[in-house]
């Protein structure tokens, strides 16, 4: 099934109403000029047209067809190649690119909503450009002028693609141990050698060159994370003129053969003394990585939203025509032979569960778009100190929250067709298994639990929660007294007030018990991301509630709605986390080692 259609009137919402996004912009000299309401609209609406007409329809060929590899060659699947011209030729993947070099240079947060439309149509195809996208980034950050000026208007033009090239057989969360070599060469370039693994996007056919972003080790350097370096390996070395040379000794092997996204190449990546380009300065590769794992891990967050958000439309429109079994308050369609699933409160359950998580996700990640938007096109030295704080400490909580309740609303998605769910016609299978990497690449959501606990929270003692935790109480204190937001407020106070206990409580123990970080951190995401979507939803209820227009009502009075559910069913699941860290780490680390191998 491919009737995917963007949800443009939610997108319109977050960004006109509730984050007041014209109003930012203004303030943002670089991008006041560039956008307008009528020109934010316009781009949405393309962008809708493009991804429910050009890219949604080729996702379910791409699954059963995959990418294929052959002699080093990959074929991506049939109609990858026209929509990926498609999208090159509507200027998409310079949207928001930097001008100097032939970007668009448009925020964060209208980009992430075609990111979201792009990877709700197909994952799959998402891929290829949001890995160029994240490339240029990390370039544009950290690379000399004249590289930028070598590679990113062909990578914004999407003549050439990019790729991120950290992982290897035995270096995957612990990159500090990765043996990739870069060896000096006499004409200022490096010899790299080493094997890469899982590397998405690292052959295809769809571009005429590939820019692989490496990190190496160059012989003598630091032993672990601090003696990385990031370098520029591409596909086909340029010439002087900057036209395409010879081929370079980077190859892929093959690539893996895989449960979800098989249009993605994921490739192994070998390099053979490839010729290479320092970015930057020696051993400094892992930090200027984060720049595009960064940009990568709260596009994963975008890319669960995305496939959620497809799984939630097709479900809904089976659950209103789908009849099975009869309403508990009385027959609810006489003329049928049973009524609609949607009569029944689990089915209503599952479909209300899947809408809170999407809505307050996709809020989330334009919540901290802003913040990406603030740290870039502010003048305001403040503001930027501030947004660069809570970007640090929210993209883990993107990346991470965002993800597992993609896959929650997936699964519910799936039950929501019953038996047909699990058959492939409906395309429900599909999504489950697609979105299921979002939870795993990136950095795992366990390693982002660790980052959020144990580098954002407990290393500082806690003070790079104040800004975001001052905010929520200037919203707690500001609509305390609005009866419309009752439902909201008085939550949202209470479930602050358990955070900020049980923070004080893992900062305390874990000076006596050196496992509590590790024991606590996927539970305290979790309540952390429960916190953060209460917060959205009470500020989406807020411009909700008093509206009178006809026209829109109903568009408000489903926020309020679902708002009321993720508050009431949803924002308890909170307590349960509460209660597993307070626990401590006992169960976990008692039972030896060897009892775990039941061989033993
Ligand atoms: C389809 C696909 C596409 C990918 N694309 C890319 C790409 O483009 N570029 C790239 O470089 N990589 C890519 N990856 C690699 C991906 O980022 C890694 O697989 C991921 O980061 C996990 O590394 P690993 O597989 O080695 O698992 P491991 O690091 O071995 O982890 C195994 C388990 O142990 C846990 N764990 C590990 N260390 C710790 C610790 N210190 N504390 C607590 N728990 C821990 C993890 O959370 C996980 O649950 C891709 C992978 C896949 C499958």
């Amino acid at each position: 099934m491919s009737n995917y259609q963007a949800p443009m009137r939610d997108m319109q919402f977050l960004l006109h109403e509730v984050f007041n996004a014209e109003k930012l912009w203004s303030t943002m000299p670089a991008v006041a000029e560039l956008i307008d309401k009528d020109t934010v609209d316009a781009i949405l609406s393309e962008g809708a047209k493009l991804t429910a007409e050009a890219i949604a329809p080729l996702n379910r060929n791409s699954d059963e067809q995959g990418a294929t590899w052959a002699n080093g060659e990959v074929t991506t699947p049939d109609g990858f190649n026209k929509a990926y011209q498609l999208y090159c030729d509507g200027g998409w993947g310079a949207l928001s690119g930097d001008p100097e070099y032939g970007g668009m240079g448009m925020p964060k947060m209208l980009q992430s909503f075609v990111e979201e439309m792009t990877q709700s149509a197909s994952i799959s195809f998402a891929l290829y450009p949001m890995l160029t996208a994240g490339a240029s980034l990390a370039l544009s950050a950290h690379a000399s002028t004249e590289m930028k000026q070598t590679y990113l208007e062909n990578m914004y033009s999407g003549k050439w693609a990019g790729t991120m090239c950290l992982t290897e057989p035995h270096a995957g969360s612990d990159l500090g141990i990765m043996s990739a070599k870069a060896e000096a060469q006499d004409d200022g370039s490096f010899a790299l050698s080493g094997t890469k693994i899982f590397i998405t996007g690292g052959e295809q056919d769809l571009t005429e060159n590939i820019i692989h972003l490496v990190l190496a080790k160059i012989p003598g350097a630091p032993e672990g994370p601090r003696g990385i370096s990031m370098f520029v390996v591409p596909k086909f070395l340029l010439n002087d003129d900057g036209s395409l040379g010879v081929r370079n000794t980077v190859t892929c092997g093959s690539i893996e053969h895989k449960m979800g996204i098989k249009g993605s190449a994921t490739c192994v990546m070998n390099f053979d003394g490839a010729k290479g380009f320092l970015v930057g300065e020696e051993n400094k590769g892992l930090n200027y990585m984060f720049t595009m794992m960064n940009y990568e891990r709260l596009g994963m967050g975008i890319q669960g939203v995305g496939a959620a958000e497809t799984s939630y439309q097709q479900a809904a429109e089976y659950a209103i025509e789908r009849i099975q079994g009869r309403s508990a308050t009385g027959v609810k369609s006489a003329d049928k032979k049973a009524d609609s699933l949607i009569v029944h409160p689990d089915v209503r359950k599952m479909l209300l569960t899947m809408r809170a998580f999407n809505e307050g996700g996709r809020c989330f990640s334009t919540y901290v778009a802003k913040q990406l938007d603030i740290v870039k096109f502010s003048d305001n030295e403040n503001d930027i100190k501030q947004a660069e704080e809570l970007v640090a400490l929210l993209t883990p909580v993107a990346k991470a929250f965002m993800t597992d309740m993609a896959y929650e609303s997936c699964n519910l998605g799936q039950m929501v067709f019953g038996g047909h769910g699990y058959v492939r016609e409906w395309g429900q299978e599909q999504l489950v298994r697609d979105v299921r990497i979002a939870q795993i690449y990136e950095g795992t959501n366990g390693i982002q639990a660790l980052d959020l606990l144990g580098r954002k929270v407990v290393a500082n003692k806690g003070k790079f929660l104040d800004v975001y935790f001052a905010e929520i109480t200037s919203f707690i204190t500001q609509h305390n007294e609005n009866k419309a937001l009752n439902g909201f407020v008085q939550p949202l106070a209470t479930a602050l007030e358990k955070l900020k206990a049980i923070t004080e409580l893992i900062i305390a123990e874990q000076e006596q018990d050196k496992n509590m970080i590790g024991a606590s951190a996927t539970d305290y995401l979790a309540a952390f991301g429960l916190l953060s979507y209460a917060y959205m939803w009470a500020i989406m209820a807020e411009k909700s509630s008093g509206h009178s227009q006809q026209s829109d009502q109903d568009f408000y009075q489903a926020k309020l709605y679902v708002g009321e559910f993720f508050i009431e069913r949803l924002l308890p699941r909170i307590d349960g986390h509460i209660l597993a860290i307070e626990a401590g780490s006992k169960s976990l680390m008692t039972m030896p080692e060897s009892l775990f191998n039941y061989n033993h």
